[in-house]
């Protein structure tokens, strides 16, 4: 009999073992590093960004099986996405983390495999690391964008508290 958590356990393991993406790219638009101190986990991305879409995302990176699993199935989830649909898949799944309840339906099937880590709130942290570093990289992105294509901004800005 298979249970539920044990098929979390084995797509969890299956994406620490065979990382989709796993890599660097050669000339990223965007790289970026996460750190989780509390358990030693390290998540490296980097993004290749053409206009509002992501093309390709590779992540390398060492620690527990759950923030590499979790990098894992990120990368796949948000690759050849625009960046909004980007930001929103972050966000469903930082607040899917977030609360208690159960998943919501439209979250991807290997993703709700990382729903049991609730269970340990310690390890939640590591299955939101890769999910961090990415909001952060768009983030990094968006604002060297915004500073490239409106020199202005920044004189106009200039009395803003
Ligand atoms: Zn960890």
């Amino acid at each position: 009999m298979t249970t539920t958590e044990d098929l979390s356990r084995e797509i969890i393991l299956d994406h620490y073992q065979n990382p989709r993406n796993h890599g660097r790219l050669t000339d990223p638009t965007v790289a970026n590093r996460g750190h989780n101190p509390l358990c030693g986990d390290e998540v490296e991305l980097s993004l290749r960004i053409s206009g509002d879409q992501l093309d390709e995302i590779a992540f390398s990176g060492r620690g527990c099986s759950i923030s590499q699993a979790s990098a894992s199935m990120m990368t796949e989830t948000v690759k050849g996405r625009t960046l909004s649909d980007v930001r929103d898949a972050v966000q469903r799944f930082t607040q899917s983390m977030a609360n208690r309840s159960a998943a919501p339906p439209e979250l991807d099937a290997e993703l709700d495999a990382l729903q049991g880590v609730k269970r340990y709130p310690a390890r939640v942290k590591c299955a939101l690391l890769p999910w961090t570093t990415l909001r952060e990289s768009l983030d990094v992105y968006e604002h060297r964008e915004g500073a490239d294509h409106d020199t202005t901004l920044a004189d106009d800005c200039a009395d803003a508290p």
